[in-house]
């Protein structure tokens, strides 16, 4: 753990194992935290708020720069560290963490330009400004399924605003969280700026998180049903948050779009992270009239995919987290297949051999997925493709939009008032038009009802840490 600057032990004592998914092999043991040690980490980031937040938005900036190179120069050893700790290809964690480190730096530039409005006003001796001021102190909880941006994207805009933050990263990924911390650490950050407090219960961290009244924000990114919760929590004291939450995204192939293309985009899209991402298509609409020639690509793609070690040249699917999650997946594809559902490719566990020892589920394409499925309404977070053939173009926008989730919505259409249309009345936060990767570190990522509260990147990423003053001035 990193607390005030100094890297210790829980005060407790107790530590935990953390194992490579893909081997089961152990990579070694970190501190176990419980709430003592969140209480120092508290007190750290409280002591050091007044002055964080009093020092210049350039000098801010500039260490996040520091930040920055430091993440770059270590980029290859990031993400070998990230494949052997989280799993996904090793190809994928390279592009992991040139993303991280994007968010360094573009809150480092979207720091320097935190300006405030200045307003006229109706009585003539009299003028407004509207100024930002840091929330305080942030307490972040992020997921394993990207270890090292999921954190760089709260921990950046937080420390671009001025307010010192306490992390706690998944059990799954802390040895990914300490490197992340080694790079603020090294870049010269002041002590009690940048907290991380690794643990095995995360149930009695969200209590101090949400009910210590030095804490003025949460920010969250994870599962619908601890959000929730810990929204509900966070809001007995106003606490300020950020929920980034769950999805279940459609993917529509229009009838004018090419099938090719889009079934082509959809096999890149799907095993990315081994299906175990927040924005991957769940529910893939493809007309009646495309069905043949889509199924056809994927099934030969889905088909190519090798699934594997990450570090081992070739892989394009890694384990999931954990066995559960293996049997969350067996059971969706199982109640599809007893439902009347296609098994078109893979569709079972992987056990033999090289995957004996990690949690593999063959790469998996279904056709024929309907309504009554558990897997058309459950988000899957596993190397499943669900396809639906519909044949009403009218109708296909309510279905996509019939989920309580809203995080990102995927068309394929080669006509220009299609895709204006159908972006105006899908329900999601992400929409992406032809294009299987609608996500950068300088725009708005969030999404909407059951997906969340709040966006993270783009300008609105830095607002997210900042609240707004008002001041009248009379001449
Ligand atoms: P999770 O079970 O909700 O865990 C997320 C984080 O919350 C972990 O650090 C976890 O700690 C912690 N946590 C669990 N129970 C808690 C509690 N009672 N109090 C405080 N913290 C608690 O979700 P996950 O399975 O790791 O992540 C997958 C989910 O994240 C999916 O639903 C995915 O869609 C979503 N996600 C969303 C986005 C987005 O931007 N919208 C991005 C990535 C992932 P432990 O690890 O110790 O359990």
């Amino acid at each position: 753990m990193y607390i005030d600057g100094n890297w210790r032990d829980a005060r407790s004592g107790r530590t935990f194992e953390v194992t490579n998914p893909a081997t089961g092999e152990s990579l070694g043991e970190v501190p176990d935290g419980d709430a003592a040690d969140v209480d120092d980490a508290i007190g750290a980031a409280a002591a050091a708020a007044d002055e964080w937040a009093e020092t210049s938005p350039f000098a801010r900036a500039d260490l996040l720069m520091e930040a920055w190179r430091i993440m770059r120069d270590r980029s290859e050893e990031l993400a070998e560290l990230m494949t052997t700790e989280q799993g996904k290809p090793l190809r994928a964690a390279r592009f992991e963490v040139s993303y991280a480190a994007d968010f360094i730096r573009w809150f480092a530039e979207e720091g320097r330009r935190l300006g405030g409005e200045w307003f006229p006003s109706a009585r003539p001796d009299q003028r407004f400004l509207a100024l930002h001021a840091p929330v305080g102190v942030v307490a972040a909880i992020t997921p394993w399924n990207y270890p090292i941006s999921m954190l760089t994207r709260k921990m950046a805009p937080a420390l671009a605003a001025g307010c010192p933050l306490v992390l706690k990263p998944a059990e799954a990924t802390p040895l990914n969280a300490r490197a992340v911390f080694e790079v603020f650490h090294d870049a010269g950050f002041p002590p009690g700026i940048v907290n991380l407090v690794t643990a095995s219960d995360p149930a009695p961290i969200g209590e101090v998180f949400t009910n210590d009244p030095r804490v003025a924000k949460l920010t969250f990114t994870g599962s619908t049903a601890v959000g929730r919760k810990l929204a509900a929590a966070a809001g007995g004291s106003l606490k300020r948050i950020s929920v980034e939450l769950g999805g279940h995204a459609p993917f529509i192939v229009f009838p004018d779009a090419d099938p090719v293309r889009a079934a082509k985009g959809a096999a890149a899209l799907k095993f990315l992270n081994a299906g175990q991402a927040c924005i991957s298509p769940n529910r893939l609409y493809v007309h009646r009239d495309q069905a043949e020639p889509f199924l056809e690509t994927m099934t030969e793609r889905v088909g190519r995919v090798v699934c594997g070690n990450g570090l081992d040249e070739g892989v394009g699917c890694g384990p999931l987290v954990n066995d559960v999650a293996v049997a969350k997946v067996e059971a969706q594809v199982d109640d599809a297949a007893d439902k009347g559902a296609d098994v078109l490719v893979g569709g079972h566990r992987l056990v033999e051999g090289d995957h004996a020892a990690g949690h593999f589920f063959a790469p998996t394409l279904l056709g024929g997925v309907t309504p009554e499925m558990i897997i058309y309404r459950e988000e899957t977070f596993g190397p499943v493709a669900p396809v639906i053939t519909y044949e009403d173009v009218e109708e296909v926008i309510d279905l996509a939009n019939d989920t309580n989730y809203g995080l990102a919505a995927y068309v394929y259409t080669n006509d220009l008032a299609t895709a204006i249309r159908s972006v105006e009345r899908l329900r999601f936060g992400i929409i992406g038009v032809n294009d299987v990767n609608p996500t950068s570190a300088s725009v708005p990522f969030g999404g909407m009802a059951d997906s969340g509260i709040g966006r993270e990147g783009g300008r609105e990423g830095l607002l997210e840490y900042l609240e707004t003053k008002t001041t009248g001035i009379a001449l």
